[in-house]
């Protein structure tokens, strides 16, 4: 749908360029960077505080780098507590990889900031997708959806507005009294828009929804252009100074990191003796997304973590074949059930880069072994060693680790919350902070104000398995109802039973057994190696550990009371969720804008759940 004219995108679709022909840098610049007064609203800006900007067709982000180069020249730096930029966008119909290079490649002074966009964009998902740029100074939100479904699902918190969606005549659907209505709804008091257009009903569209419209001179050859304002002025944002953060599995590490990025002095607290000793100690986890068609509010929440987790990776824990690799996972239809299940989402219009259907010769083919049924191919799957994980998220100037420290109590205090507790030689200390994030799993009990919370401990072994002279070829990580990992130095890691209520970590020949019985689900040869007289599964290795699940698998991630957070339950999916989470908790916690849909955030909400699950609580 995208043609190239005069080395210049245009749309066949719309019949419409997605900027000026005579320049679209320039133009950018006057229409919205102007027209909003973007350079002396960066400059004034308070320190700590954020802003916003909101956009209706994000194209090929031309927009987003040029007001992301001008935050960066005018807005001020300094080292902690700086201000930072949240731009929020909506597309319907996003580039591919190659055309968002080939058009931003136009512009070379923007180079530096467009190769940060384009190593993101391989990362993308339809629905809401967040990533972080300039060491977390700039935010995007980027919603691969239609304009009209995005608005109506974005909380209040946009200073000024892009309104860039092809000419009314060519694209009537992006220019409605609805969108413009959603568009003052999410507004700050006093929010601005810019629009190169002056169409009469989009003027006369937005004076109802509340702007006051004025015009202003076009860009080039457009004589008019317009602009306007809503009455009244935004209250600062303010930035909490410090937090504490209880629990350094991976939703802790990854809340620590998030607060951190926003310049937020936080305390890491563990009870054992280093990061990473419970679930998220495995040796090897998988980056394993189980999705179904029915789009529910858990649904879009693990695909917008999955895309997050990708993208936070990549920073975080880059490809390097010993602490994480992108080999791929498939997921087969090894049973009726699943077979209905990736046969309607396979039937849905997905991204060849997300996942893709094949047959059980294809998928053997990219296994590297035979596979007795197809499924679904998800290219960027693949195995990561979680303590790894944890220990690259926790590291930051900013984060403190209080390791060895067992939290007896946490109360509220003046300044927001007081934790107190004692350390491995038995003394006592007692910290406090503006903000707290709970992330302890299951364990919540001693914490009063969280022991009403729906969570349920959930034993899991994983085994290690020698790998036989055909496994050895494995390449990708399979799953049917359990998963098998390629073998790494020498040892292929299977997984995980689920026992629930049970709090106890010893290896038992039992789940091993289990484990392994699993493999014939996914080949007659791996069914093979549950034969083999060489080994005793007494004998085999593996490790067990309790992860937390709560009724519906939705995790309770937000705010609980005020300034105390949770980021509980991720159950067998922490890998993925863990770092949204921590995303969505620490944005919320500086009144910033919010990485997912209000229907999400609700559902994850611990504080309904309180009282939904146990309507006397
Ligand atoms: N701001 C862009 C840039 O900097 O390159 C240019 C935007 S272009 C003029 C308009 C964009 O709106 C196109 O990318 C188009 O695909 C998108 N679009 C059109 N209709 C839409 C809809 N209903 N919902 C969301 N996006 C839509």
């Amino acid at each position: 749908m995208l043609e190239w004219q005069n080395r210049q995108p245009f749309s066949t679709r719309f019949g419409d360029v997605y900027f000026s022909r005579d320049s679209g840098l320039a133009e950018k610049r006057h229409v919205f960077l102007q027209g909003n007064r973007l350079a002396e609203r960066f400059a004034s800006l308070p320190h700590g505080d954020g802003f916003a900007i909101g956009e209706t067709g994000f194209g090929t982000g031309l927009s987003f780098l040029c007001a992301w180069q001008l935050f960066d020249e005018v807005a001020p730096s300094l080292s902690s507590l700086g201000c930072s930029l949240d731009f929020f966008s909506v597309e319907k119909y996003p580039l591919d990889d190659g055309e968002l290079s080939n058009a931003l490649a136009l512009w070379p002074e923007l180079r530096k900031y467009a190769d940060e966009l384009i190593a993101r964009w391989r990362r993308r998902v339809p629905g809401w997708n967040r990533w972080s740029f300039a060491c977390g100074r700039v935010r995007l939100t980027l919603v691969i959806g239609d304009v009209a479904d995005a608005l109506a699902e974005t909380r209040s918190g946009i200073d000024a507005w892009f309104l860039d969606g092809f000419s009314p005549a060519r694209n009537p659907g992006m220019w409605t009294q609805q969108v413009f209505e959603s568009v003052v709804r999410a507004s700050r008091p006093g929010a601005t828009f810019a629009s190169y257009t002056c169409a009469g009903e989009v003027r006369r569209g937005l004076a109802q929804a509340g702007f006051q419209v004025s015009k202003l001179p076009g860009f080039g050859r457009k004589r008019e252009m317009l602009q306007g304002h809503l009455p009244g002025s935004p209250s600062i944002r303010t930035t909490p100074a410090t937090a504490i953060v209880i629990g350094g599995g991976l939703a802790g590490c990854a809340a620590a990191s998030a607060l951190a990025m926003r310049g937020i002095s936080v305390k890491l607290i563990e009870r054992a003796s280093a990061l990473a000793t419970g679930a998220s100690g495995n040796p090897c986890g998988i980056l394993h997304t189980r999705l179904s068609a029915g789009m529910n509010s858990l649904q879009r929440f693990v695909l917008a973590s999955y895309g997050h987790a990708l993208a936070l990776l990549d920073e975080k824990l880059p490809v390097d074949g010993t602490v994480r690799a992108e080999c791929g996972e498939l997921q087969l239809a090894f049973s009726g059930e699943e077979a209905k299940r990736i046969g309607k989402l396979a039937a849905l219009d997905w991204p060849s880069h997300i996942l893709k259907r094949v047959d059980a010769a294809e998928a053997s083919l990219l296994a590297g072994i035979e596979l007795t049924h197809g499924g679904l191919w998800f290219p960027a799957g693949g195995w990561l060693v979680p303590p790894k994980m944890c220990a690259a998220l926790a590291e930051s100037q900013t984060i403190t680790h209080h390791i060895g420290h067992l939290v007896e109590s946490l109360t509220a205090a003046d300044s927001g919350w007081r934790v107190q507790g004692r350390n491995q030689c038995e003394q006592t200390w007692s910290y406090e902070a503006e903000v707290v994030v709970v992330c302890t799993a299951y364990q919540v009990k001693s914490f009063a104000p969280l022991a009403c919370l729906p969570l349920t401990p959930v034993r899991g072994q994983i085994t290690a398995l020698p790998p036989t002279p055909n496994s050895e070829n494995l390449r990708t990580v399979v799953c049917a109802s359990g998963y098998l990992v390629p073998s790494i130095e020498g040892m292929h890691m299977v997984g995980a039973t689920h026992g629930f209520n049970d709090e106890s970590i010893d290896l038992r020949a039992s789940d091993h057994e289990e484990n392994l019985s699993r493999l014939a689900e996914m080949s007659a040869d791996l069914a093979r190696v549950t034969d083999r007289d060489s080994f005793d599964a007494r004998q085999l290795g593996g490790r067990a550990s309790v992860r937390a699940s709560v009724p519906g698998a939705m995790p309770l991630v937000g705010e609980l009371s005020p300034r105390l957070y949770t980021s509980l339950g991720h159950g067998t999916r922490g890998i993925i969720t863990a770092g949204l989470s921590g995303e969505l908790i620490a944005a919320a916690s500086c009144g910033q804008l919010l990485p997912l849909p209000s229907a999400v955030v609700n559902a994850l909400a611990p504080a309904g759940r309180l009282k939904r699950e146990n309507p006397s609580g």
